[in-house]
């Protein structure tokens, strides 16, 4: 059984990424910028926002961050937003998620220009993908992708089985996997005969935030396991990191599995760096 290592790999990426901009810089241009909106007090937000302001200081990145209290208003968000799309010296910007209840998330999103939404998730770049046309993929699929090829997993004609349909992970990961040609099947909450499905997958990616949602008995041997979760639970008195998928079980059936952590989270922002790089270079006009 292989480990898809994310960390190592995210690594290398984000040492590629600071290189090109090193040249950049060399050749007398300013760094790439990535601003962060971040609402509200949540512990792991945090954790998220910290470690992606490292990764862009790691990369020569400029950052800034601007914080909100739980209870800002809307308008002073969209305000924000605006600022940031007319700001030249800003590449590009993401709102860290969840927002608080009383803040309409994908009405605030859309309002984000689509060519500095590193995130991916505005309608038209989700279009995009959909479409087939270039355009800001979510970071996790592409990161998920990028993972699986830097490891050789054969996609081609290969089903995929992914459970979760989140617009930021099951949804464009579904797209990405038939550009790739897979077969995808995107399982759900009401999906029946889910042990079934999975029992004719060849890869399995699993984005639920549910621990032991992929148990032993739901994978066919050498089966490819993809763990996008990331569960806080407390267990003898300890709190860990935790993915979707039973670990110690599935790992004695399965050829190939990213771990938690170590798997898609870093592979996730070393993706976002590479959006951010690639509106930077003028990718996407
Ligand atoms: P989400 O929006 O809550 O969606 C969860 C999906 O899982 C939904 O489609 C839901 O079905 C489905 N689901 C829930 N329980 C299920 C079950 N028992 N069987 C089958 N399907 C089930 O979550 P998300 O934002 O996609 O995130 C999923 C997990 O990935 C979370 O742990 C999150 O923290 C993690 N995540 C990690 C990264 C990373 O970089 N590693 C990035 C993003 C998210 P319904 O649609 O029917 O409700």
């Amino acid at each position: 059984m292989q480990i898809l290592d994310g960390k190592t790999l995210s690594e290398q990426i984000k040492k590629e990424i600071k290189s090109e901009v090193a040249d950049m810089v060399e050749q007398g241009y300013r760094p790439p910028h990535l601003a962060t909106i971040f609402v509200g007090d949540n512990p792991a937000s945090e954790i998220y926002v910290r470690n992606k302001i490292k990764s862009c200081e790691s990369c020569g990145f400029t950052t800034s961050l601007y914080k909100f209290d739980n209870d800002v208003s809307f308008s002073e968000l969209l305000d924000c937003i605006q600022k940031l799309n007319k700001d030249d010296n800003v590449d590009g910007f993401i709102v860290q998620l969840p927002l608080p209840a009383h803040i309409n998330e994908c009405v605030l999103l859309e309002e984000i220009n689509h060519k500095k939404d590193v995130d991916g998730f505005h309608s038209k770049n989700l279009g995009r993908l959909l479409s087939g046309i270039d355009g800001l993929v979510p970071a996790t699929p592409r990161g998920i992708v990028e993972l699986l090829k830097h490891n050789n997993v054969e996609l081609c004609g290969k089903t995929c089985v992914i459970i979760g349909r989140s617009n930021i992970v099951g949804k464009p990961l579904a797209m990405l996997m038939l550009q790739e040609d897979c077969s995808v099947i995107v399982c759900h909450s009401k999906s029946k005969n889910l042990k079934e499905l999975c029992l004719s997958a060849d890869i399995i990616v699993v984005a639920t935030g549910r621990p032991k949602t992929l148990t032993a008995d739901m994978v066919k041997d050498g089966c490819v396991i993809v763990d996008v979760g990331t569960n806080w639970i407390t267990e003898d008195g300890k709190t860990k990191l935790v993915g979707d998928v039973d670990f110690d079980g599935v790992s004695k059936k399965c050829s190939m599995i990213s771990p938690v952590p170590g798997g898609v989270r870093p592979m996730t922002i070393a993706m976002l760096m590479r959006n951010t790089m690639d509106v930077y270079l003028g990718y996407y006009k």
